[in-house]
C-alpha cells in the first residue's frame, strides 16, 4: 500500500507552475460508509471532499475551509469542510424520492439550479472570506473552474475522479494554477507555451490513475510532468474528523425558541444526530428542562 489521504503540493519547474494532487482512500471510505447514501449521492460527496481538500490546499489559513452547494435539485445541500490541521468531513441532504436513476449523475440533474460557495473561517476576530458562484457546469469540477474563470484571479485547470473498488471508495484530484503572465512579451510567450504543455500533460491523466491505490502520488506526478521537471513538496496528511461535541449541541438547544424546546421536553427525550458524523447526543427531560431556565 502506498500513501493515501493527503494533499501533495508540487511545482513544474520549467514554466514555474504550481499545483496540488489530492488522494483520498480510507478517509473517503470511512466518511461515505458512515453515511450510507445512495451511490449517486455518495459519489458526489466524494467529489466534494476531494475538491474541498484541493481548494483548501491553495490557501494559507488557520481555521476552517468550507465548500458548500445549495440547489433546487434532489440533492438540496452538500457541505465539505477541512481544518488547517487536515481534518475533513462532509454530508449531503437530499430527497431520495426525487433522485434520478443511477448513472444520471450530472450536476444539473442532482443539484439543479443553485450556488457553490466557499468560506474560510479563521475564528471570531478575523474577516470571513467568501466566494460564491452559480452552479454552472456538468460536473463539480466544471463549476469550480467556472468560479475561477469568472473571478479572474487565477487561471487554473482541474481534474477529479472517484472510484469504488472492492467496495471501498477512493477519490483523486489534480489542480494546476497559473499566475498572471509576465509583462515582457517574449517571457509571456514562453510562459504561455509552458502552460499549454502542462495542460496537455494533465489532459493525459486517466481517472484510474488519479484513484490508483498502488501508484505513489509522487510517481504519478513524475509520470505526467517529468518532461518539464516536476518537484513535489512535503505531503499534508488528511484525516476524517468531526468537531461536534455535547457542549456544542447543548448550546444549540439552549438557544432554541421556548416553544420548540417545550415540544422536545414533551417527548420526554431528545436525540440529536450530527449530520457530519452521525454521532448521536441524547438529552433526557430533566436536562432539557434545565435549558429552559
Ligand atoms: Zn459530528
Amino acid at each position: 500500500m502506498v500513501a493515501d489521504d493527503l494533499i501533495l503540493p508540487f511545482q513544474i519547474e520549467a514554466p514555474a507552475l504550481r499545483g496540488r494532487l489530492v488522494r483520498l482512500g480510507p478517509l473517503a471510505d470511512e466518511i461515505l460508509h458512515r453515511h450510507d447514501y445512495p451511490p449517486s449521492v455518495a459519489r458526489l460527496l466524494a467529489e466534494m471532499l476531494a475538491l474541498a481538500a484541493l481548494l483548501a490546499g491553495a490557501l494559507k489559513y488557520e481555521g476552517v475551509f468550507t465548500l458548500q452547494t445549495s440547489g433546487d435539485g434532489p440533492v438540496r445541500l452538500m457541505v465539505a469542510d477541512v481544518t488547517s490541521a487536515g481534518a475533513l468531513r462532509g454530508y449531503a441532504q437530499f430527497d431520495a424520492s426525487r433522485l434520478p436513476p443511477e448513472g444520471d449523475a450530472s450536476v444539473p440533474r442532482l443539484l439543479g439550479a443553485g450556488h457553490l460557495a466557499f468560506t474560510v473561517d479563521q475564528g471570531d476576530f478575523t474577516d470571513r472570506y467568501q466566494g460564491i458562484v452559480e452552479l454552472d457546469g456538468a460536473t463539480l469540477a466544471d463549476c469550480v473552474h467556472h468560479y475561477f474563470r469568472q473571478s479572474e484571479q487565477l487561471q487554473c485547470a482541474l481534474r477529479l475522479a472517484v472510484a469504488q473498488s472492492g467496495g471501498c471508495w477512493r477519490a483523486g484530484a489534480l489542480m494546476l494554477q497559473r499566475l498572471p503572465p509576465p509583462a515582457d512579451s517574449a517571457e509571456a510567450e514562453v510562459a504561455e507555451d509552458g502552460w499549454r504543455r502542462a495542460l496537455s500533460f494533465m489532459a493525459s491523466v486517466r481517472s484510474a490513475e488519479l484513484t490508483d491505490a498502488d501508484l505513489a502520488p509522487e510517481a504519478l506526478l513524475y509520470r505526467l510532468f517529468h518532461e518539464d521537471g516536476v518537484r513535489a513538496f512535503r505531503r499534508h496528511a488528511l484525516s476524517a474528523g468531526c468537531r461536534c461535541s455535547r457542549e456544542r449541541v447543548e448550546q444549540v438547544l439552549r438557544a432554541m425558541p421556548a416553544d420548540e424546546l417545550a415540544a422536545l421536553q414533551a417527548e420526554g427525550e431528545a436525540v440529536i444526530t450530527c449530520e457530519f458524523c452521525s454521532r448521536q447526543y441524547r438529552f433526557d427531560r430533566q436536562t432539557l428542562e434545565s435549558f429552559a431556565a
